[in-house]
C-alpha cells in the first residue's frame, strides 16, 4: 500500500498521487481497485456551439477579408481576418484549457492573461496603438492578475498559496524591471503596477506567512 507522507494517510490501489495534497505516495502499489475507465470526453452544448460559432467567424471573415476584399476603415493594407483568426485561437484555447483538469489555477490564469497581452501587442502593432498598449494597458492587465492570484492564494484551501505568491510576483516583477531598464521614464501605470505587487506581497506573507513557509517545506520535502 503507498502512504503519503505528509497527509499520515494510506492509500489502496495504484494512485501514484495523493489524492488530498498531490504529493508523491511512497511505497509500492497494488493492484488498481477501479477497473480502467475509458472515459469519452462528452463536450457541452454549449461547447459544441462556441466552437461552431468560432469557425463560422473565422471561415466570414477570411472570405470577406481575402475574397471579397472588405478592409477596416483606414488600413488599407492590414489584412484584419488574420488578427480575428489570431484571437479565435486564443479565446478557444483559453475555453478548452477551463475543460482541462488538474492544473492549478494559478498556472492557468497567468498563461492565459501572458498569451493575451502577447496576442494584445499584435493587434497593437498591427492597428497602430502600441504606445498607450505598453504604457497603459499592459501593466493594468498585469496589476489586474496579480490583484486575481492574490485572492485565489487567500481563499485557497489546497495549500497552494505560495504558487498564486510566485505567479503573482513573476507577472508584476519581471515585466516592471525590463521596463525600467527600457524606458527613459517609467510610466506611472508601471510604477503602479510594481507598487500592487510588493504590497500584496508583504501583505501576502503578513497574512500567510505560516501557510506559506508550510507550502515551501511540503513542496521542496525540507
Ligand atoms: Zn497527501
Amino acid at each position: 500500500m503507498r502512504r503519503c507522507p505528509y497527509c499520515k494517510i494510506e492509500i489502496a490501489g495504484d494512485n501514484v498521487k495523493c489524492p488530498l495534497c498531490q504529493s508523491k505516495l511512497m511505497g509500492t502499489g497494488e493492484e488498481p481497485c477501479y477497473p480502467k475507465f475509458e472515459a469519452k470526453k462528452k463536450r457541452s452544448v454549449f461547447y459544441k456551439s462556441q466552437l461552431l460559432a468560432a469557425w463560422v467567424l473565422l471561415i466570414v471573415g477570411l472570405g470577406l477579408d481575402f475574397l471579397v476584399g472588405i478592409q477596416l476603415p483606414g488600413y488599407s493594407d492590414l489584412h484584419w481576418s488574420l488578427l480575428l483568426a489570431m484571437w479565435l485561437l486564443v479565446v478557444e484555447f483559453g475555453i478548452m484549457r477551463q475543460f482541462k483538469p488538474g492544473t492549478g489555477s494559478a498556472g492557468k490564469v497567468t498563461k492565459l492573461v501572458m498569451l493575451t497581452i502577447v496576442m494584445w501587442c499584435i493587434t497593437a502593432y498591427f492597428l497602430g496603438f502600441m504606445k498607450i498598449t505598453i504604457d497603459l494597458v499592459v501593466p493594468c492587465a498585469l496589476a489586474a492578475t496579480i490583484v486575481a492570484n492574490f485572492v485565489l492564494a487567500f481563499i485557497d484551501k489546497n495549500g497552494n498559496t505560495m504558487s498564486y505568491l510566485l505567479s503573482g510576483m513573476f507577472i508584476g516583477v519581471v515585466p516592471s524591471v525590463i521596463c525600467y531598464f527600457v524606458m527613459d521614464k517609467m510610466p506611472l501605470a508601471w510604477v503602479i503596477c510594481l507598487m500592487v505587487c510588493v504590497v500584496l506581497f508583504i501583505g501576502a506573507v503578513i497574512f500567510k506567512g505560516r501557510a506559506v513557509a508550510a507550502e515551501f517545506q511540503r513542496r521542496f520535502h525540507l
